[in-house]
């Protein structure tokens, strides 16, 4: 069989490098891919953007592809899903209608609301109806989010009214675009932010390792929001009880009401979730996708075929399905080019990935360009270095090792990354 990653970062070059390990397939197809893709056995890159799904069915048609699993939210959003369907192409990840959980924050609040789910208080505007008054009347801090997409920028903490309000009208004045023609108004929570990742297919469930991620640009967890520094797995402030809780109580309820209001869901569903102080899992976000970096370490982690997986939740037979995972613990060190998440140079070469190579752990690739024979940086992310070990603190290690033998000008990473993990766990 044939299979078409679509993307070009981290996540896609950990997708295609698990789908080529599978006995079943033959080839991999990449659109558009990197450096790292392009380098993998039995992969090669189609120069295809993402969101050019005409160009990506044509290349489906072309190519006889098997399958197609899509990296990035922008696809899914602008409905890939239903015209490889509507094509004849398996095509993994959600509908169009189903995409808009993470699409749409009001969607995906008003739908949250209406199916009792838990998750912060909130009130939405239009320019037309927007209300400085609702705003002064709320407790400090306040969370203004663009209702749109917005490259994971469109969610500001506001620690006064007034700059809460100069946000809100910000993007309602176009500052994300269409993105914030709807802006919503969220109270703050507190507690201990976690990720959970599914596959899912309507009804059924079957939950990945757990993973965590750090957000935050610098050492600590400080600095500004980035799309991710770093990911390790398993996490362990997920116990099983608080894995009963988030299934029975936001996963379960989240696909039963989808599937009740027409929209069931077939692919990853990310929730990103704030854990109470009782221990109830609030829904802070959405993701109709794998995250990225948690993909990395993940699948450094899945024991079997990544795309028996895919095809089950596609045919409906997750129920039975089980993911066997190493026991060993994975962890991701994301390097970045010097001024990320602001303004970033590129083409700056990069050296050490043969040496990086040739040591234990994952080198994979995101903002990536191979230039002659030279690999250029290409991206805000640019690589994701993975180790395995006994335990968080041991794959950090190994982590670490392949950080050390790269080198670029600019280069920037974390050097804590795992380290509220490795506390948890003495
Ligand atoms: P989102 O894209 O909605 O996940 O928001 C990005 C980040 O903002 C989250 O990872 C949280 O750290 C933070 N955040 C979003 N909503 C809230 C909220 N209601 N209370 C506290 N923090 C939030």
């Amino acid at each position: 069989m044939r299979v078409l990653i679509v993307g070009g970062g981290g996540r896609e070059h950990a997708m295609a490098w698990k789908c080529a390990q599978s006995a079943r397939v033959d080839h991999v197809f990449v659109a558009p891919g990197n450096a790292g893709t392009a380098a993998e056995k039995r992969v090669s890159n189609v120069p295809i953007a993402a969101t050019d799904i005409d160009g990506l069915l044509q290349l489906a048609a072309a190519e006889d592809i098997g399958l197609t699993i899509v990296g990035p939210e922008g696809p899914l959003v602008a409905g890939i899903v239903d015209r490889f369907t509507a094509a004849g192409r398996p095509c993994f990840g959600p509908t169009q209608a189903a995409a808009r959980l993470e699409g749409s924050k009001v969607y995906a609040k008003d739908f949250l609301r209406r199916h009792r789910i838990p998750t912060a208080g909130y009130a939405t505007f239009t320019r037309d109806n927007f209300d400085p008054a609702y705003l002064r009347a709320q407790r400090l801090p306040i969370v203004v989010k663009a209702d749109g997409l917005a490259a994971g920028k469109g969610v500001i903490i506001c620690g006064t009214h007034e700059s809460a309000i100069a946000a809100a009208r910000g993007m309602l004045a176009g500052d994300f675009g269409a993105a914030g023609n709807t802006v919503v108004i969220e109270e703050f929570l507190t507690g201990e932010e976690i990720s959970y990742i599914v596959i899912a297919h309507d009804e059924q469930v079957l939950p990945l390792a757990t993973s965590q991620d750090h957000k935050r640009r610098d050492d600590g967890d400080e600095g500004p929001n980035t799309g991710g520094m770093g990911a390790y797995s398993p996490a362990p402030l997920v116990t099983p009880e608080l894995h009963a809780r988030i299934l029975s109580e936001v996963i379960g309820p989240t696909l039963r009401g989808l599937s009740d209001d027409g929209n069931p869901y077939t692919g990853f569903l990310y929730a990103g979730l704030m854990i109470g102080a009782d221990g109830t899992p609030y829904v802070l976000e959405f993701n109709c996708r794998f995250g990225d970096p948690e993909t990395q370490p993940i699948l450094m982690r899945l024991q079997g075929d990544f795309v028996d997986l895919c095809e089950a939740a596609l045919a409906g037979r997750l129920t039975g399905t089980e993911a066997k995972w190493d026991a060993r613990a994975a962890l991701g060190v994301v390097l970045a080019a010097g001024g990320y998440p602001g303004a970033y140079r590129t083409g700056d070469v990069i050296a050490g990935l043969d040496a990086a190579a040739r040591l234990p752990g994952k080198v994979f690739h995101a903002g990536t360009e191979a230039r002659g024979d030279k690999i250029v940086t290409n991206g805000g992310r640019v690589l994701c270095a993975v180790g395995l070990g006994r335990d968080i603190a041991a794959a950090q290690a190994e982590a670490y090792e392949l950080v050390r033998a790269i080198h670029w000008d600019g280069m920037q990473y974390r050097r804590d990354i795992g380290h509220r993990a490795i506390k948890t766990c003495g």
